[in-house]
Parts: structure tokens; sequence; C-alpha cells
């Protein structure tokens, strides 16, 4: 069997949180193959650990999507702070066509955008993905996934971090359709009463209270904080309320574009300018939606830049959906030349970490081997970009864990799902509820 039907088998999909089905990029041809370790996002220590205890799988890989894409050198994004996970790699790569490229410690240099230019110098153009450019990018999870799924190993567990306001912040592989309830006991559960949970870090990850929502195949982590911080109390102000703050107090100071890691990267990405569609104009705000197109919402000018505290990043999705709902077409500077301040402009974690009232859980994230299988797992449907999986069990069926319960819909682009433990299939819906039993 061909590496890409392997992948498809295995349910493999992109694990640093897009969710793309990755036997699509096996199908590819390109010279480079990056292995995304970047983990920028605060707190997050999932693909440290990765890197550290499963060195030989990230290499086995990357070796194989250079074998099937036909690349001619593979490339690990690595921070260099993390030189334990450097020194790991390093150990099993043993040939020159794969290499570590050491990243500085700023945010978000696992943008693909900023990882594909720090690791070749290669700019992809607007709108266009590394492919363009001769690269397939894999995060180093979904890359040991794929060494799994040569091996006949299906995806039935999510490496994840839980911290915060926890009592003992852990890394650890859960089984896919664990609840954030169990997910938490796991870390001793949370020091506060009344709390937010961040799914896949405080920068880009959607605020949850439910604790019966469950880990997917793109959970990279949970960050549980008091439902006082400020990151809680900015992210649920009403969307009326963050526009009409930004419409009375916006300066157009400018600060949201010239620290958009976007924006210096040499993309025509301009907050203060979308910040302009909140009405203080009376050009009409699809002027100002371009602007937004090529931003990749990793939420810097909103929570680091902006002095006013106000949400050039929200302002910035609101244009980008109403691009979306008006087919409205991108048109704008094709011609990308990095900023003369790129180097100078890049944002630190540390200080970001400070700026966001995160230094008291900076805490490391031990690793955890082995966990106790959860009594029940809920397995979503719709995990992944594509059609939801089609359900291939019924009620009352029992499962071993690794079995296939749901399949690809024909001809569309999805993934298979996986049981995740020993059970009994207790319903079919859009989830596939599994019990011990
Ligand atoms: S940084 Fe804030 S105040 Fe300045 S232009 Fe951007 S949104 Fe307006
Ligand atoms: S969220 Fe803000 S800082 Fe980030 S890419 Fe978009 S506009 Fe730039």
């Amino acid at each position: 069997m061909d590496l890409s039907k392997q992948i498809l088998s295995a349910g493999v999909v992109g694990a640093g949180g897009a969710g793309f089905p990755a036997h699509v990029k096996a199908e590819s041809s390109v010279d480079t193959v990056i292995g995304n370790g970047a983990e920028c996002e605060p707190l997050l220590h999932k693909d440290f650990e990765i890197m550290a205890r499963y060195p030989a799988e990230v290499v086995d890989g990357v070796r194989l999507l250079m074998s099937a894409t036909g690349a001619r050198q593979g490339i690990i994004g690595v921070k260099e702070k993390n030189a334990e996970a450097i020194a790991s790699i390093e150990a099993v790569s043993g040939e020159p066509k794969i290499s570590v490229h050491r990243l500085g410690d700023f945010y978000p240099s696992g943008d693909e955008y900023i990882l594909v230019y720090e690791a070749t110098k290669r700019l992809i153009p607007p709108q266009g993905i590394p492919l363009n450019v001769g690269v397939v990018v894999n995060n180093v999870e979904t890359l040991l996934n794929i060494s799994q799924a040569a091996k006949g190993i299906p995806v039935t567990q999510k490496w994840i971090t839980v911290t915060g306001a926890v009592r003992s912040p852990v890394t650890f592989a859960a089984p896919i359709g664990m609840s954030f309830a169990d997910a938490l006991r796991v870390a001793g559960g949370a020091t506060t009463d009344a709390f937010g949970i961040f799914v896949g870090g405080v920068m880009m990850g959607p605020l949850e209270f439910d604790l019966e929502h469950v880990v997917t195949k793109t959970t990279a982590g949970l960050v549980v904080l008091p439902a006082t911080h400020t990151l809680i109390v900015r992210r649920t102000q009403p969307e009326k309320a963050k526009r009409r703050i930004g419409k009375s107090a916006c300066d157009q100071c400018s600060y949201c574009t010239e620290l958009c890691p976007r924006y210096v990267l040499g993309y025509d990405v301009q907050p203060h300018k979308v910040m302009r569609s909140l009405g203080f104009t009376l050009a009409g705000e699809a002027q100002w939606n371009k602007y937004a197109a090529l931003c990749c919402a990793c939420g810097l000018c909103t929570l680091y830049a902006c002095p006013e505290s106000l949400f050039p990043k929200e302002a910035c999705d609101q244009s980008k959906a109403d691009m979306k709902a008006s087919g409205e077409k991108w048109t704008g500077k094709t011609v990308v030349v990095p900023h003369p301040m790129y180097e100078g402009r890049r944002t630190p974690v540390k200080q970001l970490v400070r700026r966001l009232g995160l230094a008291s859980y900076d805490n490391h994230a031990a690793f955890v081997p082995e966990v106790t299988a959860p009594k029940r797992v809920s397995l979503p449907l719709s995990q992944h970009v594509g059609a939801p999986a089609v359900p291939v069990v019924k009620p009352g069926q029992h499962v071993r864990c690794g079995d296939c319960v749901a399949d690809i819909r024909e001809g569309a682009l999805g993934a298979r799902i996986h049981a995740s433990i020993d059970g009994i299939v207790r319903s079919v819906d859009g989830s596939i509820v599994i019990e011990q039993g």
C-alpha cells in the first residue's frame, strides 16, 4: 500500500489545529518537507515532548513524506530554546538531507508563511499555500502519526497539554473523545470554581465553558483560566460592544499594523485600516476589508499591540467573513518584500506571556506517560476539514481500540475515525459514543 493510502486508512489529519486530511499532502510533488515543531502558543508543550521522546518517529515521518513527494530535503523547525528536542532529533536524523532549523522564541513562528520563510527564505504568494513554493508543512505530531500509519497503527490518541489554573499542569496522549472533565482530572482539577478553557491556546483557540466538550484530533491543549482573568473578560465581550468601542476609541495609531507579523513579513495586512470599516469614514466598509484578507488570525494586534485594548483581530475576522459572504475577491499588493524591520519587530514569547498576564502559569507541564482510559468517549464525526465521516457501527456493537468506526464519505475529502477505547457503542449521532462495558 502506498503512503497516501496508509495515511488515509489510519485517519491522520493535521494535528497542529488545521485538521486537513494528511493523505492529500502525501500525494503532492515538492522539493521540501517541513516539520513544524515551533509550538508558539504560550504555555503549550506537547510538541516539545513529542520531539524529545519520539524523535525517531518524527524523523521517520519526514523521511516517508520525502520519499512520497520526491522532496530532496527535510527541515524540522524547532525553537533554539528547546535544546533537548533538538538534540534528540539530531541524534536520530543521521543524514544530511534532514536537518533542524533553529527558530527564535517569537510569536507566531509556527505560522506557515513565517515558518516557510524562516526555513527556506521562500515567500508564499498572497493567499497561497506552501505547495506554491514547493513545500509541504506538517506539524510534528502529524509526522509521528504518519510514521505510525505506515506501520498500520491508526490515530486513536491526541497529545495535549492541560495547564493554567490547574493543580498539576501535564502533557499526555489523551484518547480521542475524552471529555474536558476527564482531561482536567489528569491535571488534578482546576484551582478555581469559576473558569473558562481556551482550547488549543489563548491566542488562537476558542473559549469553552462546557466540560462535556471532548478532545478531538486537532486539540493541542487546554488552558484553564479563572473567569475573572482579563483574557476571558475580553474574549467574552459581546461583538457589538467590541465594534462600538473600536469605532469610538481607535485613534489610528497603527501599532496593530506595525507589529502585525504578516505585515512585517511583507504582506498587505493592515488592521488599522480594517478598523476604519467600523464606521469612521464615509468610504464604506468594503473598501477596508481587503486589508484583512491575508490575516492569519494570530491575535497579536488585539492582545499585544493595541495600546487602547481594542479588537483589530476581531475586525479582521468580520471583514474576512463579509468578503466571503459577498463573494468579494481579494485584490492587493502581490509583490512580497519583507519589511526592513522584520527581525526587530518580532514579538518575543516571554514578553507576550507577561503582557497576557500568564507569567504565573508559565510552568513546566510534566509529561505523564500513561493515563487511565476514560469510561466513556465521544467521537465527533466532523473533526477534520471536509465532509463528516459516515458511521460504520451501530449502537450495541462491541468495538476494540483502533477499530474503524466511521469512514470517509464516497468521493469526498475527509478522514476515517477509529475507536479510542475498547467498549460498546452506545449511540451514533453527530458523534459516536463508546462506553467501557
Ligand atoms: S493599535 Fe488600536 S488604536 Fe491603534 S490603530 Fe490599531 S486598533 Fe486603532
Ligand atoms: S490577527 Fe492581527 S496581528 Fe495577527 S495577522 Fe491578523 S491583523 Fe496581523
